[in-house]
């Protein structure tokens, strides 16, 4: 996808998504970045501060609608922040395999808690998402 039209709908979605997903009180750079393997990462900086930094790699994306939900599933990344925070505790009271155990279990644990608020979210909602979706499509139209 155009770098120019991705950081474009980003920066259009980004504080709508925000508010739907009440993560207003969250200071949430986006950068974009086709170095990174994934479609998208989430580096959670600073918890306390409420700081975030969402990296996109447009290279990976075709289309608005897979951005749209790249950009929504890192959003909830930050959404289950207290997981990471948790696992960042735990992590230094454990040693060796067991806290690759406890690790894995909470990245797996994450990303299954994501896949299934995304299912509920496709399910009720589709007008949001498509309005927003449609919105960024015509500004790329312009
Ligand atoms: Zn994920």
């Amino acid at each position: 996808m155009d770098k120019t039209a991705a950081q474009h709908a980003m920066g259009l979605w980004l504080p709508k998504l925000k508010t739907y997903l009440g993560l207003d009180t969250w200071n949430i750079d986006l950068e974009l970045n086709n170095r990174i393997e994934a479609a998208g990462e989430c580096e959670l900086q600073n918890y306390a501060y409420r700081c975030a930094v969402i990296t996109v790699n447009h290279d990976n994306i075709q289309d608005h609608t897979t951005l749209f939900h790249t950009l929504r599933h890192e959003l909830l990344h930050i959404l289950l922040a207290q997981f990471v925070q948790t696992e960042t505790m735990v992590a230094e009271c454990v040693a060796g395999k067991s806290l690759d155990l406890i690790n894995l279990s909470f990245t797996d644990s994450t990303e299954l808690a994501i896949t299934n608020i995304e299912f509920l979210l496709n399910r009720i909602d589709l007008d949001f998402s498509k309005s927003l979706i449609r919105m960024a499509e015509g500004v790329r139209n312009d």
